[in-house]
């Protein structure tokens, strides 16, 4: 264990840097505190409870010592932000300290976020609140236990510094408690590592990090040239459109989707103002900083993806001498895509396998549950319980948020129920595994906006116990679990125009 110097002006502040990364140290801070932990993702990289509980644990994850071997580093990356070019971004306040190989050859890279200030911080402090910091740790451990493909959260701690951010009281900005996450993933590599040197002309350093990532990440493609390149794109397109297809499933609402909060091997990252889509509407996004442009909303996520991947295809046009690999690898996004989302389709409603007329079946859903304001997550449950050839619209009632909107819906809804019974007695499947079968597709647990707020406001009032409840839910989210029905609850009325619940800011 090496302690760090705690000099909080020190560290490099070089605004432009002509590499992939840059070697810096986290800064400590005053009083690190383990707040909470994933056991899941401590067993990847061989740590339990007793490793835990060492004060060294929470000294290294928040920033303020190192284990012998650890050259931590920030990564310099570029990006489109909100459909414009952004120039070069880099990690400001993400500090990598290495990376651990697991006992089964896996590599993760362990990563502070808020660790204080980076050669890519530009005007900004390097550091995170305890609100979103809860927010990265809970939804990534959750996204995880949902099945869908994600960056990994090993611990959460609290710096017992404080933190400015856009929080007013009184008119005056209020100081939050600060916090550091401790993320995990492969490679925290984003669409924009390729953008940036791209954008330089620097084809040298685009095909060293293309040679790398091919590696140690997709090593069957590694040294088999032009071919294996393209496969390789292909495959990043194939890994969007199914983690997308995942987040389309569950409700998952990122909100920032610009090409730097893209990660290269098709993991969700860098979890900011994202949310979860409650009373059904493709238009919602949760980001205030996106309110005008409403570009990274439910229903555009599928298409701003592909956007994104013609971006990081336009970055590495350089690597081939021609333009049909990227395309073909572009096309594999659309395969994909219509491939998830029939599966997508097929484990919501409870069928084998969904044709195009199934989607239809969807879409026309779709219809139904806007304008019924139904809760997505609760009317999918509900659907997958009942016997939908006697079920009545009626019995829906308590999974809409709004008598009128159900009122005016009922009569939509009862056809559509009709269709799907009739649609279900054609299916292969019994009534039993077609239950099983949506159970598996239809979550009974998010971690909706306003519970993570329940956890935050306890939190900085001094009491984690609703947060690591709340994780523990999240641990399975699938199961039915008795005596949990607030978390398998609609909105409450509180949480409706409450700052945090259903919509955020970027800053963080
Ligand atoms: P994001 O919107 O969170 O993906 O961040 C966009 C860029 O701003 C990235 O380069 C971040 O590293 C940087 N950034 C965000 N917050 C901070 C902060 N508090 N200090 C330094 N850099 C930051
Ligand atoms: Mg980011
Ligand atoms: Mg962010």
């Amino acid at each position: 264990l090496r302690d760090l110097p705690g000099d909080p002006e020190a560290g490099p502040r070089v605004r432009e840097v002509f590499a992939a990364w840059s070697r810096v140290d986290p800064t400590p801070v005053a009083d690190p505190r383990l707040l909470a932990w994933s056991p899941e993702a401590a067993a990847l990289v061989g740590l339990g409870a007793e490793d835990v509980a060492d004060p060294d644990f929470a000294r290294v994850c928040g920033g303020n010592a190192l284990l012998e071997g650890m050259q931590p580093w920030a990564a310099n990356y570029g990006g489109h932000q909100f459909g414009s070019w952004a120039g070069q971004l880099g990690d400001g306040r993400a500090i990598s300290l290495g990376e651990a190989i697991a006992a089964d050859g896996r590599r993760w890279e362990l990563q502070l976020k808020g660790a204080g200030r980076t050669p890519y911080s530009r005007f900004a402090d390097g550091r995170a609140v305890l609100r979103s910091s809860i927010r990265e740790f809970l939804c990534s451990e959750a996204m995880h236990h949902l099945g869908i493909p994600t960056t990994r959260a090993l611990s959460l701690v609290g710096t017992g510094e404080e933190v400015v951010r856009d929080m007013f009281y009184d008119g005056h900005p209020r100081p939050e408690p600060g916090a550091v996450v401790c993320r995990m993933a492969p490679s925290f590599l984003r669409f924009g590592s390729w953008q940036l040197p791209a954008s330089r002309g620097d084809t040298a350093l685009l095909r060293q990090l293309t040679d790398h990532v091919q590696r140690h990440h997709f090593p069957d493609l590694h040294g088999l040239g032009p071919a294996g390149d393209a496969e390789w794109f292909a495959q990043v397109c194939e890994r969007t459109a199914e983690m997308v297809a995942g987040w389309m499933r569950v409700g998952f609402v990122h909100g920032v989707m610009n090409t730097d909060n893209m990660s290269i091997l098709g993991l969700t990252i860098d979890y900011g103002p994202y949310g979860w889509l409650e009373d059904y509407d493709p238009g919602w996004t949760p980001n205030t900083t996106d309110a005008q442009g409403r570009r990274y909303r439910y229903g555009t996520q599928p298409q701003v993806a592909y956007w994104n991947l013609t971006r990081l295809a336009q970055a590495l046009a350089p690597l081939f001498g021609e333009a049909a690999p990227l395309e073909a690898g572009l096309q594999r996004f659309l395969d994909a895509w219509a491939r998830a989302e029939r599966e997508m389709v097929a484990g919501k409603l409870g069928l084998a396998r969904a044709g195009a007329d199934d989607v239809a079946l969807f879409e026309d859903l779709r219809t139904v549950l806007q304008a019924g304001q139904f809760d997505l997550t609760a009317f999918f449950r509900r659907l997958g319980e009942g016997d939908p050839a006697a079920d009545d619209a009626g019995g829906f009632a308590a999974v809409s948020y709004d008598a009128d909107a159900f009122a005016s819906a009922t009569a939509a809804l009862s056809d559509w129920l009709a269709r799907y019974a009739a649609r279900l007695a054609d299916d292969p499947l019994t009534a039993e595994q077609r239950r099983e079968r949506m159970r598996l597709a239809n979550p009974r647990y998010v971690p909706r906006n306003w519970l993570a707020q329940e956890a935050i406001d306890q939190a900085e009032a001094g009491n984690l116990a609703p947060l690591s409840n709340l994780l523990e839910v999240m641990r399975r989210p699938y199961e039915d679990q008795p005596g949990r029905d607030h978390y398998a609850g609609l909105r409450p009325g509180w949480a409706r125009d409450r700052a945090g619940c259903s919509m955020l800011s970027c800053s963080s």
